[in-house]
């Protein structure tokens, strides 16, 4: 017997009109590439969505088509995240920080039809668009008068012009939930990048979980700053379900050092943040060195890279602000599991909840997870047993678009390439990613707790653990180490630091200083590029 209930499909279009229709005067406020702030509200996103989506019925691109974004966090570029999708195009958002030829490769992959700019890429347009010939529209994210008049690009036009002729009003087409609505390419560290194709219903389905109490807890009484790019994995799906709550949206732009970060939190009485813990970083070391404090800001989630415990702890004691530490992958949509603690944790003492925050946390309804040992076994949830993460549910990947790299899942699973353990309470702790954990006589050192110690010493800004060869142990770890501006530390000093910290075996056999750690495109740690640098390393004897 069928269940008697009205069928509506999960479309991205909805929550676009839901947040016009009621939160209409909630605002969205951007910090734009042209330096100044820009404030309107809901129901002028939607207007000029439709204007976006009538902008592309004009330029003929058919539907399903792909259209690329190349965009710091902005209100152009949300206009462009319902306008695309609630059309039924695809809004292939591109990760400005790759190279030109990767830009350029990904571009051709995906086959997009358009390309959408901010003007602070317009040297990378200039660079690539030759070798773009699918690409039929470049549009730059910028009024008519910024237009430079000799860029050397066919068919560039201003989206201000571009959209400005179109009218406001559009009816959103209703078409299957399962149709695709926006894609991300992974960071691809090794080989060419593969991209998650998402759909409305995973989208939609996304938005809800993340919104939940126990994931971002977002409500219409929020103010929200996405930090973490609307190039990456959609800014973990914020745009949509800030839209599904109503909450005012505040859009950093391309400004995130420290200090324009926490200006712009201030100014606009954000409540909630989201980002990776690099920027966090910076945002901290601004605020201790000028003794400064939140006013409004109460919670963040960080994620993207393991938290560092001291950066947990500093925000709380600090700041008063509670890290929500979250843990997902592009193939993702993004996320898996976030960190809140559970009723029966209410009255533990303050040492073990901090014990609990510091892992990434438990899987929100929607995700469902499992550890298996190389041979495939189901592991216990005791805690400390480590295995191969797997995951399913709705807002996963099943496969790559264009089936690059063939199926990946296994037994209806999808092997996210992390090692982790997961306690009785169903609390999730990375180890390490599978590539990057140290294997000494047989055990396996994560390299996360090793760089969590170095971080944890007021001298050192950054910390990455590898594994060096070794005669009779396989691997050793050794940790680099990037001090802060004027500390003193030294190599001896750093390594008496573990004592007491990690079991003897675990220490790490040597501490390199370096000037950087190499970052990828979305703000890792890259250790494929430190294990390069340091390849003429010998261990200490
Ligand atoms: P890519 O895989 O392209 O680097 P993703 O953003 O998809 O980019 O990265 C997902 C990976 O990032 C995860 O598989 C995991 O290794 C790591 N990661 C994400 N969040 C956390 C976290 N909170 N702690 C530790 N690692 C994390």
């Amino acid at each position: 017997m069928l269940g008697q209930m009205q069928n509506h499909p999960l479309l991205i279009s909805r929550l676009i009109d839901h947040a016009a229709r009621h939160h209409a005067d909630s605002e969205v406020v951007s910090r734009r590439v042209e330096g100044d702030i820009h404030r309107y509200t809901w129901a002028d996103v939607q207007k000029r969505a439709k204007q976006v989506a009538n902008g592309l019925d004009a330029l003929g691109v058919g539907l399903g088509e792909r259209i690329g974004t190349l965009a710091w966090n902005g209100y152009r570029h949300l206009e462009l995240y319902f306008g695309v999708s609630g059309s039924n195009r695809v809004l292939h958002t591109i990760n400005p920080r790759l190279i030109p030829e990767q830009i350029a490769w990904i571009v051709n992959h995906a086959e997009d039809k358009v390309l959408c700019f901010d003007m602070s890429f317009l040297p990378i347009i200039q660079g690539i668009h030759a070798h773009c010939p699918n690409i039929t529209h470049w549009i730059a994210l910028c009024d008519a008068d910024k237009l430079p008049a000799d860029s050397g690009i066919p068919n560039l036009r201003s989206y201000e012009a571009w959209i400005g002729e179109q009218p406001n009003t559009y009816a959103w087409p209703v078409f299957d939930e399962n149709t695709a609505s926006s894609m991300c390419y992974t960071s691809g560290t090794t080989g060419h990048p593969k991209a998650a194709l998402y759909s409305h219903r995973s989208t939609v389905l996304h938005a809800f979980a993340a919104a939940l109490p126990d994931a971002m807890a977002l409500s219409a009484s929020d103010s929200a700053l996405p930090v973490v790019p609307m190039f990456h994995v959609n800014a973990w799906g914020l745009p949509y379900s800030a839209a599904m709550v109503g909450c005012k949206l505040v859009f950093p732009g391309p400004a995130l050092d420290g200090k324009s970060v926490f200006d712009l939190i201030e100014a606009e009485k954000v409540t909630f943040a989201a980002g990776v813990p690099t920027v966090w970083q910076m945002l901290l070391g601004y605020a201790s060195s000028n003794n400064l404090r939140f006013s409004t800001l109460k919670r963040t989630v960080i994620g993207g890279s393991a938290c560092p415990p001291a950066m947990i702890a500093s925000f709380r004691d600090n700041y008063g602000v509670d890290v929500l530490h979250a843990w997902g992958m592009t193939e993702m949509s993004p996320l898996g599991t976030l960190c809140t603690l559970k009723e029966k944790h209410r009255h533990v003492s303050e040492e073990e909840k901090m014990k609990i925050r510091l892992k990434q946390g438990r899987a929100i309804f929607g995700v469902d997870m499992k550890i298996v040992s190389d041979d495939g076994a189901e592991l216990p949830w005791d805690g400390k047993t480590y295995g191969d993460l797997y995951v399913k549910g709705p807002w996963i990947l099943d496969t790559y678009y264009k089936n690059e790299g063939g199926y990946p899942l296994i037994d209806g699973w999808f092997p996210t390439g992390d090692v982790a353990t997961i306690d009785a309470d169903g609390f999730m702790q990375i180890t390490d990613r599978s590539k990057d954990v140290i294997k000494s006589g047989g055990e396996w050192i994560s390299s996360i707790d090793i760089e969590n110690v170095a971080m944890a010493h007021p001298g050192v800004a950054m910390a990455a653990c590898i594994g060096m060869p070794h005669p009779k142990w396989d691997e050793r770890p050794i940790v680099a180490v990037v001090k802060k501006p004027d500390a003193q530390v030294t190599r001896e000093e750093l390594l008496a630091f573990y004592e007491g910290k990690v079991a003897k075996w675990q220490k790490p056999d040597d501490v390199v200083f370096v000037d950087a750690i190499p970052l990828g495109a979305t703000g890792k740690m890259l250790k494929t590029r430190l294990r390069e640098m340091l390849k003429d390393y010998k261990l200490p004897a």
